[in-house]
């Protein structure tokens, strides 16, 4: 893996520009809220990349699952948590995760998805990879409200 320094303001635009034109076909309400000063961290920009499309497909199933094509909400805000800390939260109001299946949404072949639609491996692949640069990933959720996913990134320090 090529490991180099990534900057939140500049590689996450540039992942939304991706997925803009499937959300606006699927009436999907993007915010952004990335500070200009958010610090640099360390890892492979493609298994970022990776990362991120993951958890914003998920977050657009959810939303086309509870609201058809209107009225989903898709927001991405980078924030520096404290000096060693960046904290990328993806929220979406889409049909949120039940107490049971939040326990195993994780692990490899999980999915609530239809045969031919989800292989259950995103979630799994996004952890390990979150891992790896020395970070963590959480959720939290809320039937028919909501998901958030929030990853912890250490800051790179010269
Ligand atoms: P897949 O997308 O192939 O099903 P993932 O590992 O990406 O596999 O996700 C596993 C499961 O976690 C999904 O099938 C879904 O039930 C749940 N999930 C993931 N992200 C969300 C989300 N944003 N909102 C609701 N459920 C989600
Ligand atoms: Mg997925």
């Amino acid at each position: 893996t090529k490991e180099q320094l990534l900057h939140p303001y500049i590689i996450i635009p540039e992942i939304i520009k991706m997925i803009e034109k499937k959300a606006t076909v699927s009436g999907i309400k993007i915010v952004k809220d990335i500070s200009e000063d958010v610090p640099g961290f360390l890892g492979d920009p493609s298994q970022f990349q990776q990362v991120m499309l993951n958890l914003l497909n998920n977050a657009m199933d959810a939303i086309e699952e509870r609201h058809g094509s209107s009225g989903g909400r898709l927001s991405i805000a980078v924030c520096k948590e404290n000096e060693n800390k960046i904290e990328i939260k993806i929220t979406d109001n889409g049909i949120g995760i039940s107490p049971e299946n939040i326990e195993k949404i994780f692990s490899p072949f999980f999915t609530t998805k239809p045969v031919g639609k989800g292989t259950g491996l995103g979630l799994s692949v996004c952890y390990g990879i979150i891992e790896s640069f020395g970070g963590v990933m959480e959720v939290k959720s809320e039937q028919n409200t909501g998901t958030t996913f929030v990853i912890c990134l250490p800051v790179k320090h010269y």
